[in-house]
């Protein structure tokens, strides 16, 4: 096959991701140091994350557990035993001259993640995903990594526990890593071991390579051998599900562009620059044998495998928007809303358990929501106020306000001023009176006695009194007749 005769749609993209996590742990990884951010550099050390002679690592338990949930989570298995080894390389932001890492005993194998990808479910096998310390940070000065004057280092963020999840090459486009990492996200949200909001949280290894269509299977599926012949690049310094997509699909773009010139792809690392949105090549790709892995002789193997069945963890996003579909008659996208994090599940739950899931499905996700959204808040900027929001929804579901009022001013007035419904019902005055019942009592005559309405319009005046004997009846004949007369007249002459 000559360069010229391919076309686009003999060309197959194929990706595999390496995903770090940060570990919501309240210390280091083998060490006691902590791992909330720290005011001053260098300030979160002690001689085991700086890597000084003599200092030994001590395993957290917190990680270990951690990976455990991440492990039940995508259904992987956690063998009998497993390992640590040592990932030999030099690098200024690595004291000890190598990482610990897990090499061929990971803490678990063989998972998998269901992900919805513009209406379809994909099954994205995980082949692994292993638990590493985070080396520490560097920061260049005057200018970037390749021009800098000179280059500081700060070790508070060395030994931060992280798993490594890595995928199978599945992924046949940038849009379905997008979506992954977006699934990927929730899970690990909802199973409480990751934060998303810290910075540098996710970190993502993201591998391309195209394949002519004719090396595929007929089923679309790729051979191994297929899949290694291929020369992929690794496309490094991604941190958001929108930089992996918009990384990915700059890659993918220029291997297809080489290919079509008769050019071969370079099997290399590459770096994403985010601001220029191009990807540029770094380094040919490192082989395995460069690290050196041995064993870490000075920590045991780990036995954990029984953890699976101890330790709990909670509903998982697809779970919960499936049952939210079936037990709430929710949409899919309402349910998607609503599950897009645990706190706002839970609260939708606990609304629609107290009142009504309808009302509770408008108010969580539209109206609560919509309004954070445009003030560039999240639900956990709110979430010692969730009681609050509560209660405004309660005040409607008694029908003590109006849903106008609810919206415009109580809920707008609590996000803007920071008082509680109550307070803002009492001062606005907002609490439905006698005249709003009578209103009310007004339009459904109008709206319950089409025939009435058009006598009166065609110039029966006569008519009217049967709408002010309606609206008498409605409100228990506590309204004032001339009054009621009134509004009638206004309403229908509108
Ligand atoms: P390495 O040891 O070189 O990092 P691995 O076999 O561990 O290679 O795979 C690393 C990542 O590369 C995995 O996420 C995997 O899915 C992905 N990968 C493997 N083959 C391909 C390919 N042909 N195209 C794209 N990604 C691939
Ligand atoms: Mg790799
Ligand atoms: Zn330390």
């Amino acid at each position: 096959m000559t360069a010229q005769t391919v076309q686009e749609g003999d060309l197959v993209t194929v990706i595999g991701l390496e995903v770090h996590v940060q570990l919501e742990t309240e210390t280091k990884i083998f060490c006691g140091c902590p791992t909330e951010p720290a005011e001053r550099p260098n300030e979160n050390v002690c001689p085991v994350c700086l890597g000084l002679p003599g200092a030994l690592p001590v395993l957290n338990e917190g990680a270990v557990e951690a990976a455990v949930k991440i492990g039940k989570a995508i259904d992987a298995d956690i063998p009998e035993e497993t390992r640590f080894h040592r990932k030999n390389y030099y690098y200024p932001d690595l004291p000890k001259n190598f990482q610990i890492t897990q090499y061929d005993e990971p803490i678990c194998a063989d998972g998998e993640l269901e992900v919805a990808v513009e209406g379809d479910r994909r099954t994205v096998a995980i082949e692994r995903a292993h638990l590493e310390e985070d080396p520490g940070s560097l920061q260049h000065v005057g200018g970037s990594i390749d021009t800098a004057e000179y280059t500081l280092v700060d070790y508070n963020r060395a030994g931060t526990p992280l798993v490594e999840i890595v995928t199978a090459p599945d992924f046949r486009g940038p849009k379905e890593v997008r979506a992954f990492l977006a699934e990927l996200e929730e899970v690990l949200e909802y199973l409480g071991v990751f934060d998303a909001e810290r910075d540098g949280s996710l970190r993502i290894d993201a591998n391309l390579s195209i394949i002519p269509q004719e090396e595929t299977d007929g089923d679309g599926t790729i051979g191994t051998e297929a899949l290694e012949a291929a020369n992929r690049t690794e496309v490094k310094n991604i941190s958001s599900h929108k930089g992996a997509e918009k990384a990915l699909a700059y890659e993918e773009t220029r291997q297809k562009n080489a290919i079509r010139r008769g050019r071969e792809v370079e099997q290399e690392t590459r770096h994403w620059d985010e601001s220029r949105g191009i990807t540029v090549s770094m380094r040919s790709k490192e082989a395995e044998k460069d690290y050196r892995y041995f064993e870490e002789a000075d920590l045991p193997p780990l036995r954990v495998s029984h953890w699976k069945a101890e330790i709990p963890i909670p509903e998982l996003p697809r779970a919960r928007r499936e049952r939210f579909q079936g037990e709430y008659g929710l949409s899919e996208e309402a349910a998607s809303k609503l599950t897009s994090t645990k706190q706002v599940a839970d609260f939708y739950e606990d609304v629609a358990g107290a009142f009504d899931p309808d009302l509770a499905a408008a108010w969580v996700a539209d109206e609560l929501l919509g309004e954070l959204n445009y003030r560039d808040m999240a639900v956990t900027d709110v979430e010692d106020r969730l009681a609050e929001v509560k209660r405004l929804v309660e005040l409607l579901a008694t029908e003590e306000i109006t849903a106008k009022n609810a919206k415009e001013v109580v809920l707008r007035g609590m996000l803007d001023d920071g008082d509680d419904p109550d307070t803002i019902v009492d001062r606005e005055d907002l609490g439905k009176t006698d005249e709003d019942e009578v209103q009310q009592a007004v339009l459904e005559a109008i709206e319950e006695n089409p025939d009435a309405v058009e006598d009166y319009e065609s110039g029966e005046g006569g008519a009217i009194n049967f709408l002010v004997g309606q609206v008498m009846q409605k409100t228990g004949g506590s309204a004032d007749p001339g009054d009621v007369n009134g509004l009638l007249r206004a309403e229908l002459e509108e």
